[in-house]
């Protein structure tokens, strides 16, 4: 039985594109009807195959952005000199197909039934893994204290900015901007550090589990520094998004 959930798993599967909503200037969240998709948990990701008239074909890793139990979707951000991201954001239309497979992964999953204090720290589109599990959180009604911060350039490319909003009723939701802050912003301006974390990060002692998703270089940094401010490298689950 475990061998056939596995290979379904690894299976690629043709997805439609069910819906597509404009998150920022340059980022997408696509919906995906998938007709024998086998459910997922929030932290989870799933492997896009796209294949050209001349039989190439590209595979790109993207988290899934929605809860346990709900439709399977994704959110892309392009980059301009990416191979596949523009091709996602700017060149899909509903109806379109394309390949998947998934869901992948168990160790960036949150187990709902783990009573410590969550972290989560995102960079850049990193938020994505993130947002599906405090959405997931707040759809079981789950109350396991909880922090986001979250890094961006400008107050424009905080994706999910309404709907993380509407979280801060029963969790924290600090937002960091390192390029631009608009006047009167009561946010932190810069990147994530170890100063910054000092102050955001539920002390060591109370036993955190941490989540940090976001491109490479960011993710390295942060959980560096969060196993300086005496986490055990174990608690500080990572999931890193390329580039530096
Ligand atoms: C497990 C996992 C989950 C992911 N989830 C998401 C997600 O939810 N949303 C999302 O938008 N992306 C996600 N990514 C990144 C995604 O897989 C692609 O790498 C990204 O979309 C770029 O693909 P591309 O073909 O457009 O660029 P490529 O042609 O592959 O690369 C173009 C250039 O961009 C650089 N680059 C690649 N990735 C990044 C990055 N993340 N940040 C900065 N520079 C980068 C490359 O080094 C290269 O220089 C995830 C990656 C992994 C491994």
């Amino acid at each position: 039985m475990a061998g056939t959930a596995v290979r379904g798993r690894l299976t690629w599967q043709v997805a439609t594109v069910a819906a597509v909503i404009s998150e920022t200037d340059s980022v997408r969240t696509i919906g995906l009807d998938v007709p024998d998709w086998a459910g997922h948990n929030a932290g989870q990701h799933l492997d896009v195959r796209l294949t050209a008239e001349d039989g190439y074909t590209a595979e790109r890793s993207y988290s899934i952005a929605t809860a346990d139990g709900e439709p399977v979707a994704i959110t892309v951000e392009r980059l301009d000199d990416g191979e596949v991201s523009p091709y996602l954001t700017e060149e899909l239309r509903l109806g379109d197909q394309l390949e998947v497979r998934g869901p992948i992964g168990r160790w960036f999953v949150w187990d709902s039934g783990d009573g410590e204090p969550l972290l989560l720290i995102a960079g850049g589109s990193g938020v994505v893994p993130l947002r599906a599990i405090l959405r997931h959180r707040q759809l079981i009604g789950n109350h396991v204290p909880a922090r986001l911060l979250y890094s961006s350039r400008t107050l424009e490319d905080i994706i999910y900015h309404s709907e993380l909003d509407q979280y801060r009723d029963d969790a924290q939701v600090i937002y960091t901007l390192t390029r631009i802050q608009p006047p009167g912003w009561t946010g932190y301006a810069g990147r994530v550090d170890g100063a910054m974390l000092a102050e955001v990060a539920w002390p060591a002692g109370e036993q955190p589990l941490a989540f940090v998703c976001g491109p490479t270089s960011f993710v390295e940094t942060v959980a560096g520094e969060l196993v300086a401010l005496g986490y055990p490298s174990g608690r500080v689950k990572t999931e890193r998004f390329g580039g530096t």
